[in-house]
């Protein structure tokens, strides 16, 4: 089920007091109109009546699809920098949801993509990779190669990669890059996806480096920062 409540705000514009709805949670696939509008960027965006500027809320949320097995615990963006901590939330609320219902749904639970995410930019960023088929930790390790190799991103530590689109017929996957706090001038990129592949070809090695960008829920390459690659076993 989806569930929304109603809050009291101003118009960050013009300060005009204005009652808007926001989701609790979502279920995207009873509601594929909630759906749409995550995918399209209009979910929890408004428009002042007063002065007719739109703006975004971002909160914390739950996005649910239970056709295609999401649940997507959306964070403030703000809240980014402490993504231990919501992550064990988000573990947390997974063994509530999946332990507390009828028998079978705690099994249920285990085939779910499960994912902590900050802002509704990043719930885009996962909706298209799991679109097109691909791995988010793999695409992640795309972006950092993509940070690493320009200086002036490496250099920025809120700085956030998004996929905005993938396209298997030109082989690329489309990126915007912008800064957490604020988002003047983000830059667009383009990734070669056959260098998605290489690391798909990897993958084995790379679990092994980073296992948990492949099986924790925050999978982002901003974790690798605090949690290094462990060194592989000697073959002997
Ligand atoms: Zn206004």
């Amino acid at each position: 089920m989806s569930d929304f409540e109603t809050s009291d705000v101003s118009c960050p514009s013009c300060g005009a007091p204005m009652t808007i709805s926001t989701a609790n949670s979502i279920n995207a696939w009873r509601h594929p109109w909630a759906r749409e509008q995550v995918r399209s960027g209009a979910f929890h965006r408004f428009g002042c009546d007063a002065c007719s500027e739109t703006f975004h809320v971002e909160r914390d949320f739950v996005y649910h699809d239970s056709d295609a097995r999401q649940f997507f615990v959306v964070y403030e963006p703000t809240s980014a920098t402490a993504w231990q901590e919501q992550e064990r939330l988000t573990e947390r609320l997974c063994v509530e949801t999946f332990q507390s219902g009828p028998s079978g749904v705690e099994q249920l639970g285990l085939t779910y993509e499960i994912r902590t995410v900050f802002g509704r930019r990043a719930l885009i960023d996962k909706l298209l990779i799991a679109d097109a088929g691909l791995d988010d930790a793999l695409v992640e390790l795309v972006k950092l190669e993509l940070v690493t190799s320009v200086p002036a991103l490496g250099a920025r530590p809120l700085l956030e990669v998004m996929v905005t689109a993938v396209s298997a017929t030109d082989d690329v996957i489309e990126l915007v890059a912008y800064d957490r706090e604020g988002e003047p001038n983000p830059i667009e990129f383009s990734a070669d996806l056959r260098r998605y592949r290489d690391f798909e070809n990897q993958r084995s090695t790379l679990v092994e480096r980073w296992p948990n960008l492949f099986h924790r829920t925050y999978r982002s390459y901003h974790r690798l920062a605090v949690e290094p690659a462990r060194t592989l076993r000697e073959t002997p």
